[in-house]
């Protein structure tokens, strides 16, 4: 490269500014340069954390990174090395951004203001004398005879090209269009981009009933597949929601998609054994067997949800427990362990947080982030196959892809 190289970085989101700074804070003298579509950089991360920015998190009781990144976990593993949550946290410290850590092992800044973490970077960006270039969609991407890159950008009615020594191909989420295209013509491989971190839709009339209540326990699998995820849940006016969900349709995510959202649904309420829950029960019985199956329930479930599941299970409310009977015991046991609904569909009341899909892995140098096919063309952030649950890890996921592409190219 040249000894002032001009470096693009497309998009201006989490991945790409943080990218942007980390070059030009080791290699002052290269021109960098933020192509941005939008009006507004850094517009994703100003709704991270409902408006707080949940920067991280401390990943304390993470066993298996699979575990939280369900794609890209060999490779995080792989470059957490170079730059992981410590790292992040002291760098943003660094930047003038001191976080904190709460009892979930999520991270946020003092301020809790994701606009003050988008104002300080885009200060820093300002400070090294980096180009953001707003409204400037990167439309196609080529390389020339003299391995340089061509990048033609619309800005409205007015298109044009630019040449460049190096990309970093920031974009986030994908969506099948122009540059997807380019991408894929210079020989990247992309895999098909689809939602990941939804709520479900489940038509129920008995649910209908159910609209807000939830469980803090719950265990939720799809009946046949691998995926299983616990957590809260919770019922809404179309279905069910809450951290379990979203990590089951994180987890589920290319599975939902090919099976167009549409399967069962196996939902343990407590998120017990079946033993177990029969022994609660079995406690519960004995003593208030004089008193009807409605006037006790288990702990962790509300009044509603218990009367929900009784009518669920068919037993008449009135029973009393000294009434209830085996087969009864059962059909309550297996209502609370495996309750089974049909999901019609994904929820759309709000964006999808991340996508699942993009740039392959395979196409990607594991240790720098640079293109196998294409040399000097890098990628980072969630136009990578990488996406992670809920609780910073997507934002992680951005800072060390961002610094190890950024420390690839100096
Ligand atoms: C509501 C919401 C809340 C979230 N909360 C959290 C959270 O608390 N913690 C967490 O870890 N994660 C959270 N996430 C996920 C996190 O925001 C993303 O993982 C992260 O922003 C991805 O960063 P990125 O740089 O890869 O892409 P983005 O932030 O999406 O940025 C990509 C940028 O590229 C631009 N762009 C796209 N195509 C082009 C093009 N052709 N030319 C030029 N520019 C282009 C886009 O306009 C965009 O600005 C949340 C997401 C959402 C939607």
């Amino acid at each position: 490269m040249n000894q002032t190289p001009k470096i693009a970085i497309i998009g201006g989101g989490a991945s790409g500014v943080f990218c942007a700074i980390n070059i030009k804070e080791s290699r002052p003298e290269a021109d960098v340069t933020v192509l941005e579509a939008g009006i507004h950089p850094l517009h994703k991360l100003s709704m991270t954390g409902g408006g707080c920015c949940n920067i991280t998190n401390d990943f304390e009781g993470v066993g298996a990174l699979q575990q939280v990144y369900p794609r890209g976990y060999n490779l995080l593993k792989k470059l957490f090395h170079d730059f992981d949550h410590a790292a992040a946290v002291e760098w943003f410290t660094r930047h003038g951004i001191p976080l904190y850590t709460q009892d979930d092992h999520r991270i946020f800044p003092v301020s809790n203001s994701a606009t003050d973490v988008c104002n300080r970077l885009l200060g820093t960006l300002n400070r090294l004398g980096i180009w953001m270039l707003t409204g400037r969609k990167v439309t196609a991407i080529s390389v020339n005879p003299d391995n340089k890159f061509s990048l033609q950008t619309s800005s409205g009615d007015d298109i044009s090209d630019e040449l460049f020594d190096a990309v970093v191909v920031a974009t986030g989420g994908w969506h099948r269009d122009a540059l997807y295209d380019s991408l894929s013509a210079l020989g990247v491989e992309m895999l098909p981009p689809v939602p990941s971190l939804f709520s479900l839709k489940v038509k129920s009339n008995l649910l209908t009933n159910l609209m807000g209540a939830s469980v803090a326990n719950a265990a939720v699998q799809i009946p046949g597949q691998k995926f299983r995820a616990e957590g809260g849940l919770m019922v809404t006016h179309f279905g069910f929601s809450g951290p379990a969900i979203l990590k089951l349709s994180s987890y589920a995510a290319r599975h939902l998609a090919d099976n167009n959202y549409k399967c069962d649904i196996l939902i343990n309420w407590l998120g017990k054994t079946e033993d177990d829950t029969r022994a609660e029960l079995t406690d519960i019985m004995d003593v208030n067997s004089r008193k009807s199956i409605t006037s006790a329930h288990p702990r962790g479930l509300t009044q509603r949800l218990w009367e929900y599941l009784i009518n669920r299970a068919e037993i008449a409310p009135a029973t009393k427990y000294s009434e209830l009977g085996k087969k009864n015991l059962n059909k309550l046991v297996s209502t609370l362990t495996a309750d089974i609904h049909h999901v019609s569909g994904r929820g759309q009341f709000q964006d999808e947080f991340v996508t699942c899909g993009g740039v392959s892995l395979n196409s990607v140098n594991s240790k720098t982030l640079e293109s196998k096919n294409v040399p000097h063309l890098y990628f980072t952030g969630e136009a990578l196959d990488v996406d992670a649950i809920t609780g910073g890890y997507n934002l992680q996921g951005c800072w060390t892809t961002g610094y190890v592409a950024a420390k690839a190219i100096n």
